[in-house]
């Protein structure tokens, strides 16, 4: 990350700050991230930070010559991000030839499989049908599949090729975490209301829109809510609070919250993330400002 014209370095990606911040919360869960990294030394240091956090690293898979994808995030006084990439040769694309049969007899029916927008885009073009392949496995198995709509134009082609493989998301997840945002380019929908009323096209029993400092919009099994959101006065960096949102959202939801409840909870966690620069608050600091 950039900050006052010096580069910082940490490990980060929408669906690893979802990770910790869900173990950070939840620690009855175990969380394990799938991913690939190399075998060099900033993948090893990067696997230590995953065992820092508690998460599961049984699934990060290491790939013989190739290594970790980098990115940088420049922010600007208000908060909002830019971003640059240099992830095309990354271990990660090849992520879904390592899934095989063991890895989906591995997990339970009341496991949740959760992905993003950004790890379509990432895994390799080529192995996007042995991945829905394994998500409809997934799901008649019983796993419920979530997904969190991330849509960054720069790592798709184009955009058919975005619109088909989020058309494919909708059509399996059980649960989404979008941002009119995210949906806007690549379907029309103008705001949260129009959002909800395009996934109702769709079979997906829990829909939660965050809108930034808005009230979210929720729609579980039908019944839509608004849930006011408590705006922060100092914004420093909006990098992470809708991951922080969604991992604290879903463990909220598997340890047996309501909508409601979870929302307030996840909230809250994003809330404590916007005020820090980077997206992993230190671990200290993050748990004492959410009892807060
Ligand atoms: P976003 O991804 O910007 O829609 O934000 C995700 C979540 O972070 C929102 O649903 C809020 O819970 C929280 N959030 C984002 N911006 C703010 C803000 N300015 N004040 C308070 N909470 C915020």
């Amino acid at each position: 990350m950039l900050d006052n014209g010096d580069l910082r370095q940490s490990f980060a990606g929408d669906v690893y700050n979802s990770a910790v911040y869900l173990k950070r919360c939840f620690k009855q869960f175990d969380t394990a991230l799938f991913t690939a990294v190399g075998n060099d030394k900033l993948s090893q240091r990067m696997i230590a930070r995953l065992d820092e956090e508690n998460l599961n690293t049984e699934f990060v898979f290491k790939h013989p010559d190739k290594t970790l994808g980098l990115y940088m995030i420049e922010t600007d006084e208000s908060g909002e991000r830019s971003f640059s990439y240099w992830r095309n040769d990354s271990a990660a694309r090849k992520l879904v030839n390592f899934l095989d049969d063991t890895l989906v007899n591995a997990l339970n029916p009341e496991d949740v499989m959760f992905f993003s927008g950004i790890s379509l885009a990432v895994i390799d073009e080529d192995t996007r049908e042995r991945f829905w392949e394994i998500i409809d496995t997934l799901k008649d198995r019983g796993l419920k599949i979530i997904f969190d709509s991330n849509y960054r134009p720069r790592l798709w082609s184009c955009v058919q090729e975005a619109k088909y493989q989020y058309e494919q998301a909708l059509a399996h997840a059980d649960m989404i975490l979008p941002s009119v945002e995210d949906l806007q380019p690549l379907f029309g929908v103008g705001n949260p209301e129009e959002l909800v009323a395009f996934c109702r096209l769709y079979d997906i029993e829990e829909i939660v829109v965050k809108d930034g400092p808005n009230s979210v919009l929720s729609s579980y099994q039908g019944q839509q809510q608004y849930h006011q959101i408590i705006p922060v006065e100092k914004v420093i960096d909006t990098t992470s609070a809708g991951d922080a949102f969604n991992g604290v959202y879903v463990g909220a939801r598997l340890s047996g919250k309501s909508v409601d409840e979870a929302v307030k909870q996840a909230a809250c966690a994003a809330g404590v993330v916007i005020q820090f620069a980077g997206a992993i608050v230190p671990y200290d600091h993050f748990m004492k400002a959410i009892k807060a």
